[in-house]
């Protein structure tokens, strides 16, 4: 059982309220561990604590949802049953043994979970269909992720979004440059190439099965980690700008002024997830005064460009 003060202090840790009173209302063994009900008074209204042994402690309102001691029980060892139940069934966990370095890109993870949690209730060929134009998806926003516009070549003509295998092709051609990178580089080229080629199988095969999607699936996970690894390594020796909200590369540098009468801005932009954050401020200037912006500043913003906004 957990002391009053350790109650006390889970309440107290946002610093939203104080308090006044713990005690423990009523102990529960029913279904194995010894779990109690603690009756917390605060400032700004009263709580049941719930805490024991292998038990997560949570909290919730008196009153409102959670009449008595009992319920709040209930509820509470309901919840972390399903959570524990989930975990064993998480799709995630059938891809941790092949994200060997770490989890990059939120947005693109986030659809690849998105097909593997669909594979669970594939009866029918269209729902297999399904799973493949995900991990399509899940393709092309890594192809717009591993090839910025300004990394593509004056000579070479920059690949639609859509395009994953040139953009694939590309990519590779930064991330391993060289000859002793040749086996790496064609090994995934052709990997990226087969689990573009299959997914689009999968999507308009009328025969597609859940084995078909399943191997889709980590086909993509596979492709997706490769490139995360191979991005890690060439991005740190650069210093690229990574979104700190998505990870995402697609932080742009952009000037605006919302209105005549407000300061010019130069804002980071998360083109994938909407993030920005301002980053210089131009005051007006004085009326009557004409300033021009100086060489050396915009010199200092040359150089924000590169500028790294997060360390993952
Ligand atoms: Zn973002």
């Amino acid at each position: 059982m957990a002391t009053r003060f350790e109650v006390a202090a889970y309440i107290e840790s946002d610093g939203e309220e104080k308090v006044s009173s713990a005690k423990p209302e009523q102990n529960f063994n029913d279904l194995g561990p010894k779990v109690t009900v603690w009756n917390v008074k605060t400032d700004k209204g009263a709580w049941w604590v719930v805490e024991g042994e292998g038990v997560p402690m949570n909290l919730y309102p008196q009153g409102a949802y959670f009449f008595s001691s009992d319920e709040a029980y209930s509820f509470h060892m309901g919840l972390m049953a399903r959570l524990l139940t989930r975990e064993a069934h998480d799709p995630e966990l059938v891809f941790r043994s092949m994200s060997f370095g770490s989890t990059r890109f939120v947005g693109v993870r986030r659809k690849l979970h998105v097909a593997s949690e669909a594979l669970a209730t594939i009866t029918e060929p269209e729902h297999a269909q399904g799973v493949g134009l995900t991990c399509r998806e899940v393709l092309i926003q890594l192809g717009r992720e591993i090839l910025l516009d300004r990394e593509v070549s004056a000579e070479e003509e920059t690949p639609k979004n859509a395009d994953f295998k040139n953009r694939a092709r590309l990519s590779l051609e930064r991330l391993a440059s060289g000859r002793e990178n040749a086996e790496v580089r064609d090994a995934t080229r052709r990997l990226a190439d087969g689990a573009w080629t299959f997914a689009c199988h999968v999507t308009h095969s009328p025969s597609s099965t859940r084995q078909d999607a399943t191997v889709c699936i980590t086909m993509t996970a596979a492709v997706v980690s490769l490139f995360e690894q191979l991005l890690e390594k060439v991005d740190q020796g650069e210093g690229v700008a990574t979104c700190p909200s998505c990870k995402s590369r697609q932080v742009n540098v952009i000037d605006r002024q919302i209105a005549a009468d407000k300061p010019k801005e130069t804002i980071l932009s998360c083109s994938y997830c909407g993030w920005s954050e301002v980053i210089e401020v131009d005051r007006p200037a004085p009326i009557g005064l004409d300033v021009k912006r100086c060489e050396g500043s915009s010199g200092s913003k040359r150089r924000k460009k590169t500028k790294r906004v997060s360390k993952k």
